[in-house]
């Protein structure tokens, strides 16, 4: 297999980490490919307990949900999961490079001065990220020049000149000029607050189970696309994602024992049905959060296959959009286009559901509905629990507190979304 190789990674050089955990029982000057080294590795049980623990059990818990509590898909899914991160964060760096760099020439040459950044306009969090930028470079006794000024500031700090606060003095000026006359500001900085999401979680080695990786790849290309022809083009040849997506679903070897064996050895660690409830509802409020963030109300929901398989996601873009049709659960029943049958499907959302949403579970015969919260509103769940709908709320704080922030600022918005006058 020689492309699943990343494109960094020399044939001959220092093994990775997995190749010395099985140096023990290679023979000596045989391990040449990190592929070798992996199928070399021995996923015994006794190799698989201390894994376990190596990794720990929190760690692993999405994959177990994910593999249905069996160790040896777990930890594979765990591998694959490093595997994909990997390779997106050689993407998102590609981006991230050539976003400030844009940016940079571009204001450099309206501007005439390499240090433009001490002449434009910036609200106070952006001045201060460049002095502060500043003083870190002068601290490791290096000069201060525009180059390194520019490579210190954060994915972050060029996000933010694509906010709406910065629309007269960054977009029309500026940033505009980068992209294709028809590219709306809304767009770019909607794209580069999902990336940096993105960003966050593979930096903070968090999961990505329960996002569509393929379509992350797809976004992030089509970002560093408005930008540029050539990059995306030696980004898709050198980079190993989509080689790594290909075989990215482990296959049991058929030796393997079977799964059973397996459930029964982890014992009391397989999810129970509330676990995995639990992470489903996760996936909600991160689109919630993803909701507060943008300035909506965050209220966020999936669709998932009963063991735990992400359909589609959505959050509430009354505010976003202009549109009040668009719920949480709207949105994740539009992304998830036609499905055959929804009673095998759980619709998972971060506070019960109103009577429209209520009539789409019905509508559509949803089987299964959980919900974070039913306190700051108690929606349709008796009227569903009573036709029939398998409800299961949550109760959860996060889900509360974080709609509650919103509604201590903006109580009209939510009256409007509720339906008070
Ligand atoms: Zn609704």
């Amino acid at each position: 297999m020689p492309n699943d190789q990343p494109a960094n990674t020399p044939v001959q050089g220092p093994s990775p980490p997995l190749a010395e955990a099985n140096q023990p029982t290679t023979p000596a000057g045989t391990v040449s490919a990190a592929s070798q080294v992996q199928e070399l590795f021995e996923y015994n049980d006794h190799q698989l307990g201390i894994l376990e623990r190596a990794l720990s059990t929190d760690r692993l818990a999405p994959y177990y949900v994910q593999a249905r509590g069996d160790s040896w898909v777990a930890i594979r899914l765990y591998e694959c999961n490093t595997k994909l991160s990997e390779a997106l964060y050689g993407v998102v760096q590609a981006l991230e490079v050539l976003l400030r760099n844009k940016i940079h020439s571009q204001l450099e040459a309206h501007t005439g001065v390499a240090d433009w950044y001490d002449r434009v306009r910036f609200l106070d969090p952006e001045r201060n990220e460049v002095e502060n930028a500043k003083r870190s470079i002068a601290d490791r006794g290096v000069s201060v020049t525009p180059g390194r000024v520019v490579a210190e500031l954060n994915f972050g700090f060029w996000l933010r000149l694509f906010s709406g606060q910065y629309e007269k003095e960054f977009w029309v000026k500026h940033l505009r000029k980068l992209y294709s006359a028809t590219r709306q500001r809304k767009a770019v900085h909607d794209r580069l607050m999902q990336i940096k999401t993105l960003r966050n979680r593979i930096a903070h080695h968090e999961t990505l189970i329960r996002r569509n990786p393929q379509k992350d790849y797809r976004d992030l290309l089509e970002a560093i696309g408005w930008l540029s022809q050539i990059v995306p083009a030696w980004v898709k040849t050198t980079n190993c994602f989509e080689a790594r997506f290909a075989e990215r679903i482990p296959k049991k070897a058929k030796d393997e024992p079977p799964a059973a064996s397996h459930v029964a050895h982890s014992g009391s660690q397989t999810p129970s049905n509330l676990d995995l409830y639990k992470q489903m509802l996760a996936v909600a409020l991160e689109e919630a959060r993803l909701g507060f963030d943008e300035g909506g109300i965050p209220i966020g929901a999936a669709l998932f296959t009963r063991d735990g398989r992400l359909v589609s996601r959505g959050r509430n873009r009354r505010v976003q959009q202009n549109d009040p049709s668009v719920h949480g659960e709207t949105d994740a029943f539009r992304a998830a286009g036609r499905q055959r049958s929804y009673r095998d499907l759980v619709m998972v959302t971060t506070l019960a559901p109103c009577w429209y949403c209520s009539g789409l579970v019905r509508q559509f015969r949803i089987g299964t509905l959980v919900v974070g919260e039913s306190r700051t509103f108690p929606g349709g769940l008796d009227w569903l629990r009573e036709h029939g709908v398998e409800v299961i709320d949550l109760d959860s704080r996060e889900c509360r507190e974080l709609l509650e922030a919103f509604i201590q600022r903006h109580p009209e918005v939510w009256n409007e979304d509720i339906g008070e006058e």
